[in-house]
């Protein structure tokens, strides 16, 4: 079986590599390949199938999109893969979709709906991809009975992509809510940082055991509560300058059921050796200046924030942000050293992650 995988643009190795540990621990031969087709936040895994022997001995399939679904904290989506192509028009898609042994996949009884999506100069919108594929997987269908389409329930969903003239079609195991939604966020910050992203941050920090880890500028706390889900044991703090943001992360952290291992403090990073002696990690979505706040406030603010943080980081920081220069600057200024630069995409943006020491 074939999965294609969704994540983050520039996280495609960290998801790799968990998809890899995962699957082998348990067993599952797999070989992944980073961006198919060189479409970037996607992987191509080529599963073998594999099986268990449950708690009355007898022997199952493991069911390895269900696995992936459960634990991955890197990817987005996994969608069993069916076909892709390069090709370009409507005509060529509603072609190659018609094509396919479509009903290997769904049964006619089944109900079944098509996600579109699509990125790069195209004539035509997601939702005319949606449509032709709907309308190749229906046709088709309609050689074994009556297909049903239900699109706000469907049993079943296709997805369809379409980036620059990478075509791809695949059952969306995930179904219509990404996994980086993750279901302890009842608090939503305007500015909250991708789950799958904080993740990718953890994995680069490369935490010890018992570190103690900050997030100075911590917003919802997302990095901070999906360190905890991982069953950190070190102490792990957050800060915020405002309340609401702060009260947010604790409500955040409440859902999670992780409150009590984290300890947040309502306070200014500008100041935080009055907050904390030492501190082994600090990680942290630094503000942009983009949503919330002014940029020409950012340069300062980064200075006065890596003065303070040279004062009590032990080990090391991972930082992201927009703003190359005023990061960069104030590493400079404050002693610290660049030990590793990746761009990563979040939401529309490229952002700049950096691990320092
Ligand atoms: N990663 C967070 C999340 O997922 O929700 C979002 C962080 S947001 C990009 C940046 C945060 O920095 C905002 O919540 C803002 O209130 C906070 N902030 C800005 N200046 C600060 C300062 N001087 N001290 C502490 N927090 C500050």
């Amino acid at each position: 079986m074939k999965l294609m995988l969704t994540t983050s643009r520039g996280i495609e190795d960290l998801a790799r590599k968990e998809v890899e540990g995962l699957l082998r621990k348990r067993g599952v031969k797999v070989t992944v390949k980073e961006k198919p087709l060189e479409v970037e936040g996607r992987l191509l895994a080529e599963v073998e199938e594999s099986f268990y022997i449950d708690e009355k001995g007898k022997k199952r399939t493991l069911e390895v999109a269900t696995l992936l679904n459960e634990r991955s904290r890197l990817l987005h989506r996994v969608i069993i893969h069916i076909a892709s192509a390069k090709l370009k028009t409507l005509e060529e898609i509603y072609d190659f979709v018609y094509n396919l042994p479509i009903e290997k996949y769904v049964k006619v009884s089944e109900s079944f709906a098509v996600r579109g999506f699509r990125k790069g100069e195209h004539e035509f919108t997601s939702l005319d991809i949606a449509r032709s594929v709907g309308s190749a997987i229906h046709d088709r269908l309609s050689r074994y009975g009556t297909p049903k389409v239900n699109l706000n329930h469907p049993s079943v969903i296709f997805r369809a992509e379409l980036v620059g003239d990478a075509f791809f079609l695949g059952i969306d195991t995930t179904g219509d809510s990404s996994l980086h939604k993750r279901p302890w966020r009842v608090y939503d910050h305007p500015a909250h940082l991708k789950a799958s992203i904080a993740n990718a941050m953890i994995e680069l920090a490369e935490i010890d055991e018992n570190a103690s880890v900050i997030d100075p500028m911590c917003g919802s706390g997302t990095i901070l509560i999906e360190l905890a889900l991982k069953g950190h044991e070190g102490a792990i703090i957050g800060i915020d300058k405002y309340m609401k943001h702060l009260k947010g992360a604790e409500m955040n952290a409440l859902a999670a059921g992780i409150l009590d291992k984290i300890r947040f403090i309502h306070g200014d990073a500008t100041r935080l050796s009055k907050y904390v002696e030492s501190v082994d990690f600090a990680l942290s979505n630094l503000p942009y200046g983009l949503k919330i706040g002014r940029k020409n406030l950012i340069p300062e603010l980064y200075m006065d924030f890596f003065a303070e943080l040279s004062k009590v980081l032990e080990k090391r920081g991972v930082f992201l942000t927009t703003e190359k220069k005023a990061i960069e600057e104030a590493f400079e200024e404050n002693g610290f050293k660049v030990e590793h630069h990746r761009l990563v995409g979040h939401g529309g943006l490229r952002v700049h992650l950096y691990v320092i020491s």
